[in-house]
């Protein structure tokens, strides 16, 4: 029988009404509104496009969201000096520095300038350690977090269950991995393997699991002889492939052969409409933690 398709469109936007829900009520109460500011150096299409798509989910919600357009050649010490300008600016709850930034300048100091408790991307190396620990007060990384609302919300259970991620980066896997692990009913409690480039037979572990998240960035990476049966499979994978028959050239496909494991596994996220919508859901919840001070002091 083929999977369940578990929707992210559709449970990215129960959040979202349910983000915007806490921002009404923030109002009524006469807090102060949640306020945005999203960086992006450079003119790389991809990541304009990425941060058209959060301001505009942000202003949707009710969250007051400020776009800063810096020049590619921006001086690390520049770009700095913005970050302080925003962690100091009380209508600012929320900063994000959209990656990839130039060679020039240092990705671990622009990560360490933003003000930990305005990390709604959750990559400040104190938001790293309180995930580590399962501190409350943790921004989590929007995407394995959003991973982890998917299998929540849709009844999944991960408490004692072998859970596979392929891929070790600090933006997905890692985290990924950390947040299966916790000691949490809560989409954690699960008994977790790590996989990536390095591992020796991939498919000797990915046949283990009961819930397996793919975050490579390798299209058809996972094939159904990959999968047990019955299994969960969550696609975080996004990849431009070649498609004439498309007005762009391309198509979007995730790191898992879909049609084919789709016969196999019980449920599986499709790519688009995974979880992606899922990602920029988390970064609105973030900017309310962020707001409510419940990311640590903001200042
Ligand atoms: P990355 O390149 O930083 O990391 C990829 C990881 O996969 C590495 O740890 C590597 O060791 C592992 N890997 C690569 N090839 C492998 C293979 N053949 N076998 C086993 N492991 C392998 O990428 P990332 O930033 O973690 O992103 C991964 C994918 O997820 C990309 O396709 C990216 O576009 C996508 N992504 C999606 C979202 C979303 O919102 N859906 C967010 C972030 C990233």
């Amino acid at each position: 029988m083929a999977a369940e398709i578990i929707s992210g469109t559709k449970m990215a936007r129960e959040i979202r009404g349910e983000v915007a829900r806490a921002i009404e009520e923030m109002t009524a109460a006469g807090e102060q509104i949640p306020g945005l500011a999203t960086v992006l150096v450079g003119e790389d299409p991809a990541s304009q496009s990425y941060v058209r798509m959060k301001n505009r989910a942000a202003r949707e919600v009710g969250i007051r969201s400020r776009q800063i357009d810096l020049p590619d050649d921006i001086p690390e010490e520049e770009l700095l000096g913005w970050i302080e300008g925003l962690n100091a600016d009380p209508e600012i709850h929320g900063i994000l520095v959209q990656l990839p930034l130039p060679d020039h300048i240092g990705r671990g100091a622009v990560l360490e300038a933003v003000h930990p408790g305005k990390d709604v991307d959750g990559f400040h190396p104190v938001n790293v350690g309180r995930m580590a620990v399962s501190d409350p007060a943790a921004l989590v990384p929007c995407t394995p977090q959003g991973v982890v609302e998917l299998l929540v919300r849709s009844g999944i259970e991960t408490r004692g269950q072998n859970a596979v991620v392929v891929g070790r980066s600090n933006i997905v896997g890692r985290p990924m991995g950390q947040l299966l692990l916790a000691e949490n009913p809560r989409g954690g409690d699960a008994t977790v393997t790590v996989a990536h480039l390095f591992t020796r037979d991939l498919a000797e572990h990915t046949r283990l699991a009961d819930i397996l998240v793919v975050a490579a960035g390798h299209p058809g990476l996972i094939t159904a002889d990959m999968v047990k049966p019955g299994a969960v499979v969550i696609d975080v994978g996004i990849n431009r492939v070649d498609d004439s028959s498309r007005e762009k050239g391309y198509r979007l496909v995730g790191d898992v052969a879909f049609d084919e494991v789709r016969e196999v596994a019980s449920a599986i996220t499709p790519v688009p409409g995974g979880v992606g919508p899922m990602t920029i859901a988390m970064l609105l919840s973030n900017t309310v933690k962020a707001a409510r001070g419940l990311g640590g002091p903001l200042r």
